[in-house]
């Protein structure tokens, strides 16, 4: 993931440090060339735009022409303004202040949705929380075996016993009380795109459970279309956050960039693989020193 905007930036800077002094002509085309990078990356057009200006009002209010070292200043501004969009600090989970506490998972058939439960109950488990994990994906009939065979794998209880998705949740809230569980962790309905019988039956979700997370689980993979996708989700669910799936793969880091900014909605986790273990929690900060190189 971003090794290639991270070379084209290097390359960039490179440039940048090796003409010691620099003209406003030399700022305007290096930011010229980070912007063709952000935008090759598949960086939604406008968090680019908007990036940019920035940069090149803080460069003009630090007068960095004057500075002795211009081309680090530009870097470190490009660096603060990355960050910024990223979502700048680590946000935690928020797991209610009663328990159980209720964890909605949210996304598209094939996003890694049922996968990412699984491998957060994992997570929450190593930190010695007690999860429940419960399968009410009623509309994929496989995804409650499928939940079932992974809880098995990590040693973490799953509920999936009910006709629909409300029948499922209120069984898995006794039993999570029976259990003193601290957290419900939920796979609930995808489809193949939003539709609203989906978005009906979450929002129906969330009226009745009161979830301390909703979190919408994207393929980062597909770039732009993460981004829409969220941005779809976040128009009819209050969602908490964002997981962004597939990251090992040949993702371009476009979704990193600009789910965010265009969503106002944190990054919470990214997947880095299928094993159980791989789901990370997302520092912006670690992710913008990794971009600039
Ligand atoms: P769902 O339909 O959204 O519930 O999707 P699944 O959880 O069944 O996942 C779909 C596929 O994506 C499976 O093959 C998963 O192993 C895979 N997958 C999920 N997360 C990741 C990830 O972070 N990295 C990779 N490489 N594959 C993932």
């Amino acid at each position: 993931m971003f090794e290639n905007l991270t070379s084209r930036l290097q390359e960039i800077f490179r440039k940048l440090r090796g003409k010691g002094k620099l003209t406003e002509k030399d700022i305007e085309e290096a930011l010229r060339e980070v912007r063709q990078a952000l935008l090759e990356a598949d960086a939604h057009y406008k968090v680019v735009k908007e990036l940019l200006n920035n940069v090149k009002t803080k460069a003009l209010q630090e007068d960095v022409l004057k500075s002795v070292t211009p081309a680090e200043q530009i870097i470190r501004i490009l660096y603060y303004e990355l960050l910024n969009i990223l979502g700048g600090e680590k946000v935690d989970l928020n797991l209610g202040d009663k328990k159980p506490g209720i964890i909605l998972v949210v996304g598209l058939q094939g996003s890694g949705k049922t996968t990412t439960c699984a491998k957060l109950a994992y997570r929450l488990s190593q930190e010695q929380r007690r999860v429940l994990l419960v399968g009410a994906d009623t509309f994929r009939p496989a995804a409650g075996k499928q939940l079932q065979i992974l809880g098995e794998k990590i040693k973490v209880p799953v509920y999936i016993d009910g006709s629909n998705p409300f029948e499922i949740i209120d069984g898995a809230l006794k039993v999570a009380r029976e259990k003193f569980s601290d957290v419900m962790i939920v796979d609930t309905t995808g489809r193949l795109h939003i539709d609203e019988e989906m978005m009906n039956e979450l929002s129906e979700l969330n009226k009745r459970y009161h979830p301390s997370e909703i979190l919408l689980v994207v393929d980062g993979m597909t770039g732009q279309d993460a981004v829409n996708i969220a941005e779809k989700f976040n128009e009819k669910l209050p969602l908490t956050g964002v997981i962004l799936t597939k990251m090992d793969g040949d993702a371009r880091g476009g979704a990193a960039l600009s789910v965010k900014a265009i969503t106002g909605k944190p990054i919470k986790f990214i997947g880095v693989g299928e094993k159980i273990e791989d789901l990370e929690y997302f520092y912006p900060d670690r992710l913008a020193s990794r971009i600039l190189g």
